[in-house]
């Protein structure tokens, strides 16, 4: 039996009394007294015998399902709990809807019908089994059979029901509900495809060669390359097959012009996991996809786990995109388990991206993903290069160049529209006193304050602390605080104040707390009144924003010189999605990025050849630092409130895989305990131990070996721990 217990192992119990019509099966739910709880428990494995003596076993309580799970979804739980080292039990229960978790039954996914056997003879002596001899004639009155919980609604047991099953008398057939076959070809689509270009074509063509084999292909397409069309072409002809597909975004309430796209153009209802959805509501769009009445779902992170009747594709766009990877629990990245998804089914899987992950990339450079390829706009204009301006000695009016809001004031005046993109949110990242250098800090966290002004109050973005603003500097009690830097407020502010006669919108977490307010501000600029749009990512985020045609970065060094080997991937991937905002309709674009390090040679590949060429020469880095892709990593994170405590376990784990290397005949590197970049964060103190290795098997040897140690140290119960295979961010 699988619980939802962190502890990665399974439990025994013994059969409740009244078993299930169709007998024990892996994949059925039941409810099982746990310690001092009742939960909702999967059998996972069916054994004549326990190590435990029979006293000591508990019986299962209730069986919750007739049929079992999707067999499917249960490959893919324990793919993912043994690839990421997870319990099985806590997969199950956080792969499933929320109300199968808590015990609700299932709509009726699939249906078991009795009938009599076809060779069976018409009369039978059944002596005095008279409740046989009753069902016999109840099945005789049906011939195109019943269903078992129509048969135990007649009060016949599972026992007369399999006595007549073992003389052979009877069989059972599975049905799973569908709909009716989803009409074929033209009639799938809604409205017409767009015509394609040639590289379009091409593309689609090389997908269509093989849609019922596994085929892993990258698309690697400029923004507004068109690469949402092809998607849709792929779909209508797995569809047009009966085949289901499955389609991962990485935001829908950010992206829901990608949604209507796909309701307009198909006849199919296509089924969106969102945020919004109710439980009930989740479980529906679940249950159609498990058994096949679902055509199209489209779904974030999560959606990786919809169970699929007839799986015919996969498609994951803007697959470089980090919401993918769940940052906490089961620590899933979701495209890689589309991959290892689509392998099993043998179906295609196709990654899209402007900026792919240098993951993907060097799967397809080196061949094993198909690579696929969309260099030109729809709309003809090239995406518009990035030009560097210096913001060293020079004036700056809140984070302003001249240059920059001249280029401004030229596009506004040419009844166009301009996006300014900073990626911080609040007023300011620092309020410091100007007498004594004090500045505000988080005292929970190694972190400053930032700065709000709607409302005022310093928040920290690290934790949810907040506080009051200080009427002067705790320190020294001087008056003369002062905000430094900038973030989203101040800079519509400064803003504002330059063009007091445009309509700013500023879109930032903030700012879009209520609901559909995002959508209503989109809805807005989508009409192509000039105006500015100030925001962080949020933006970035695949939109369509035609009448946009200068694009502004405030600031473009976070990521350059950042402690994490990733950063520098991450924020060239955010600052080319941004510029791909740029001239996507008739107009060109242009893009302004301000810079304290206008001569960093990354920068400087990036604004003149694009993230395409800095991506393969930051794969050329990686490769020389035995970095992912070229190694792989699983990373022990140890917190705790008290940072002996957290250093002591982390020493010891570091030690004991050390010790354990020796003996072994595998080359993985173990690294630390090293503080997180962040030690204290709610006031917990965070260490890592890193483990790498050239060779996956390797690394999951290692990992394997770790956590059995840690679930099995009196220590680590102590202290919070994890184990993160594949981490993304440190
Ligand atoms: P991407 O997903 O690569 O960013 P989209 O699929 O959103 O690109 O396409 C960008 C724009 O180009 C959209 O407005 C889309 O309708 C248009 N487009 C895409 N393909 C074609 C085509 N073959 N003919 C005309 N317009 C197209
Ligand atoms: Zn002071
Ligand atoms: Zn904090």
């Amino acid at each position: 039996m699988a619980l939802p217990s962190p502890l990665r192992r399974l439990f025994d119990y013994l059969p409740a009394t009244t078993p299930p019509l169709e007998g024990w099966q892996v994949g059925l739910r039941v409810s099982v007294p746990f310690g001092r709880r009742e939960v909702v428990g999967v059998i996972v494995e069916l054994a004549s015998h326990s190590e435990l003596p029979k006293e000591q076993l508990k019986c299962v309580h209730n069986v919750l399902d007739d049929t079992p799970l999707p067999a499917d979804w249960l490959w893919l739980c324990r793919f993912t709990a043994r690839y990421y080292q997870h319990s099985l039990g806590d997969t199950l229960a956080n792969a499933m809807p929320a109300r199968l978790r808590q015990g609700h039954p299932m709509a009726g996914r699939t249906l078991t019908l009795w009938k009599r056997s076809p060779s069976a003879a018409e009369q039978h002596d059944f002596g005095r089994a008279h409740r046989q001899a009753a069902l016999w004639e109840l099945l005789g009155q049906h011939p195109n059979g019943l269903a078992s919980r129509v048969i135990s609604a007649h009060g016949f047991t599972q026992d007369t029901l399999s006595r007549l099953a073992q003389k052979g008398l009877i069989i059972s057939t599975t049905q799973v509900l569908t709909a009716a076959a989803p009409a074929r070809t033209q009639q799938s689509l809604a409205n017409p495809a767009l015509p394609l270009n040639r590289e379009q074509a091409v593309t689609l063509a090389a997908l269509h060669e093989k849609l019922d084999d596994f085929h892993p292909c990258l698309l690697e397409g400029v923004t507004g390359s068109g690469k949402t069309e092809v998607y849709l072409q792929l779909i209508d002809a797995v569809v047009s097959k009966g085949r289901q597909a499955l389609v991962l975004i990485p935001e829908i309430g950010l992206t829901p012009q990608t949604l209507a796209r796909f309701r307009q153009r198909f006849n199919v209802p296509v089924l969106a996991l969102h945020s919004g959805l109710t439980d009930p509501e989740r479980l529906d769009v679940w249950e159609a996809a498990a058994a096949g009445r679902a055509l199209i779902i489209i779904g974030t992170r999560s959606a990786i786990f919809t169970p699929l009747a007839r799986p015919g594709v996969i498609i994951v766009d803007e697959e470089h995109d980090g919401s993918y990877k769940q940052q906490d629990g089961l620590r899933y990245h979701a495209r890689d388990l589309a991959i290892a998804r689509a392998h099993h089914h043998r179906i295609p899987v196709l990654l899209g991206s402007a900026t792919p992950s240098l993951e993907s990339l060097q799967q397809a450079l080196q061949g094993s993903y198909r690579h696929l390829t969309l260099t030109q706009r729809a709309s003809r204009h090239a995406p518009a290069r990035l030009e560097l301006t210096d913001l060293r000695h020079q004036p700056c009016r809140g984070g302003l160049l001249p240059g920059t809001v001249k280029a401004i004031k030229k596009t506004l005046e040419a009844g166009k529209q301009v996006l300014v993109f900073i990626n911080r949110r609040g007023f300011a990242p620092t309020l410091a006193c100007h007498a004594c250098g004090w500045v505000a800090e988080c005292h929970q966290c190694d972190a400053r304050m930032t700065l709000h002004r709607q409302p005022p109050l310093l928040a920290c973005h690290h934790c949810d602390a907040r506080r009051m603003l200080p009427p002067a500097c705790p320190e020294c009690a001087s008056g003369d605080l002062r905000a430094l830097g900038s973030g989203t407020e101040r800079t519509e502010e400064t803003l504002q104040g330059l063009f007091p006669k445009t309509l700013i919108h500023r879109i930032d977490r903030d700012s879009t707390r209520r609901k559909d307010s995002f959508e209503q501000i989109m809805k807005d600029v989508s009409r192509g009144d000039p105006c500015l749009l100030v925001g962080t990512q949020m933006l970035a985020k695949g939109h369509h924003l035609p009448h946009v045609t200068l694009v502004v970065v405030i600031n473009a060094d976070g990521g350059l010189y950042a402690a994490d080997f990733r950063a520098l991937e991450h924020s060239a991937q955010l600052l080319e999605q941004v510029a791909g905002r740029a001239g996507r309709a008739a107009d060109p674009g242009r893009v302004l990025v301000q810079t304290l390090h206008p001569d960093d040679p990354h920068l400087n590949q990036l604004a003149e050849h694009g993230y395409a060429a800095l991506a393969r020469h930051l794969l050329t880095e990686r490769r020389s630092a035995q970095l992912p892709p070229f190694s792989f990593m699983a990373l022990l994170r140890v917190e705790s409130p008290q940072v002996d405590a957290a250093t002591q376990l982390a020493t010891h784990a570091a030690q004991q895989v050390r010790d354990w290397l020796e003996t072994q005949p595998i080359q993985v590197r173990c690294l630390g305990p090293i503080p997180a970049p962040m030690e204290r964060r709610q006031n917990r103190y965070h260490l890592h131990v890193m483990l790498s290795a050239n060779k996956r098997s390797h690394l999951h040897q290692a990992a394997s070996f770790l956590v059995n140690w840690l679930e099995n140290n009196r220590e680590a119960r102590r202290v919070r721990w994890s184990l993160d295979i594949d981490p993304q961010t440190l």
